[in-house]
């Protein structure tokens, strides 16, 4: 067999593979978190001052998740936090190579404090084993860190006065890739408002770090077909890590 066949062949395994892992999207048997990260363990009452903005919660560099996480405190500087149950710092290992950012918690992800737990979290995690690597292995977080009522889309002024700790957290893990999960990861981390269709798939960067854009998972979940997108995707990112 040629080489030219012998990696289509290869291809198409992998493929396979990748597809076999998703039969069972969905099911409650899947779901693998990440233990929280310690920094999560405790909430320091931080009442909002008027005098906040995001520019003087900004950090020094080489910082820890647990300052950041102290400096969220039980943070008011956005109109969701009456509404919201638990902040959702977001989770994984402080050192990984790859980070995923999402847009936002939901109902499972409020109640329980964890980026990405329900249905589409347990698709995240099979996409993730698919490439080779465990939830331990990434970092997983939001550009929003609470809930958005009704599970809305983000607000400007949301996504302005949460982001500090994003970058933050970014800054502190300097991750080799980064994955913008769907329209609102991908245009944070970009820095563009071009559609999600158009985005994905070509990389990008953010503060010299590769920036993979790809769908959200919970539109995997509605839009099965796009499975095989996400996969090329994901080749892409399994690819520049094992550089
Ligand atoms: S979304 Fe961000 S800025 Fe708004 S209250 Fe929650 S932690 Fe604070």
């Amino acid at each position: 067999m040629s080489d030219e066949r012998r990696a289509v062949v290869a291809d198409l395994l992998e493929r396979a593979r990748y597809f076999a892992t998703l039969t069972d999207i969905g099911l409650p048997t899947a779901a693998r978190p990440a233990a929280a990260d310690s920094s999560d363990a405790s909430v320091p009452g931080r009442a909002l001052q008027a005098s906040d903005s995001p520019a003087q919660h900004r950090p020094p560099a080489g910082e820890s998740h647990v300052q950041i996480r102290d400096d969220i405190g039980d943070c008011q500087r956005c109109k969701l936090s009456p509404s919201r149950k638990t902040i959702v710092f977001g989770q994984g290992s402080p050192n990984a190579r790859l980070m995923f950012v999402g847009e936002a918690p939901g109902a499972d992800e409020d109640e329980q404090g964890l980026a990405f737990v329900g249905k589409a979290g347990q698709l995240l995690t099979k996409i993730i084993e698919a490439i080779g690597m465990t939830r331990e292995d990434v970092f997983i977080a939001n550009v929003l860190k609470c809930r958005p009522p009704g599970n809305r889309n983000p607000e400007p002024d949301e996504i302005i006065q949460c982001q500090p700790f994003l970058e933050r957290q970014i800054e502190s893990i300097r991750p080799e890739v980064l994955v913008g999960l769907g329209k609102f990861g991908a245009h944070w981390l970009l820095k563009t408002a071009e559609p999600i269709t158009r985005l994905r798939g070509r990389l990008g960067e953010y503060k010299g770090i590769k920036v993979m854009p790809t769908y959200h998972p919970a539109y995997l979940l509605r839009n099965p077909g796009a499975k095989k997108e996400v996969w090329e995707d994901m080749k892409v990112v399994r690819d520049l890590l094992a550089r």
